[in-house]
């Protein structure tokens, strides 16, 4: 059984664990550096980028989370988890933790008023198009060359992969729909 966690510093924590379960895998909530080493993969959950980096450092988890990548573990960010895996953020020098070649803009689809839901085509899934919940999302502005785009809105790329590297601008926990965390959990 593949064993995945999510990061449970702060934000949408929950309906991770529940959708990693209803996937047929091991749901651990991440709070210290140590529950890293027997994971498979790690969910960086939506919410807020720049409270969970400040958490992150706080709870010696920021380079940890980078060695783990780096061991060749799977990530899997979500909205505030896209902004912080980023190579760098559009506009600002707030550190990231550079873990896919992408340049994203916060807050890219306006504030909360303008959060939405869309059906999209995600690439390699092909059994219809997948319920995306976008909360003051970012987006994907460029890509290195290495970075294979999975989705995109009106020339704005929302979901993206580098090796085992997956990132969403939307959350993907929040309607039921657990295509892409199987298609991640298959990857690991
Ligand atoms: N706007 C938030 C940020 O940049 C992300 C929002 C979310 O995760 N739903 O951190």
């Amino acid at each position: 059984m593949k064993k995945i966690g999510v990061l449970a510093l702060q934000g949408a924590v929950s309906e991770h664990l529940n959708a990693i379960s209803l996937a047929g895998a091991l749901a651990v909530p991440v709070k210290h550096p140590n529950q890293l080493r027997d994971l498979d993969g790690l969910i960086l959950p939506g919410g807020e980028s720049t409270t969970m980096r400040r958490l992150m450092k706080k709870y010696d988890l920021f380079e940890t989370i980078q060695v783990f990548a780096k061991s060749g573990k799977g990530i899997f960010g979500t909205c505030a988890g896209l902004v912080l895996t980023a190579r760098k953020i559009d506009g600002n020098d707030d550190e990231t933790l550079d873990l896919i070649d992408t340049v994203v803009v916060r807050n890219g689809f306006g504030r909360q008023k303008d959060s939405f839901e869309a059906a999209i085509e995600i690439e390699g899934i092909e059994s219809g198009p997948f319920p995306a919940v976008f909360i003051r999302a970012p987006y994907i502005a460029s890509v290195g060359e290495n970075v294979e785009i999975l989705a995109s809105i009106d020339n704005k790329y929302v979901a993206a992969r580098q090796g085992k590297i997956l990132v969403t601008a939307f959350h993907p926990e929040l309607t039921g729909d657990n295509r892409l965390l199987e298609l991640f959990i298959a990857s690991l």
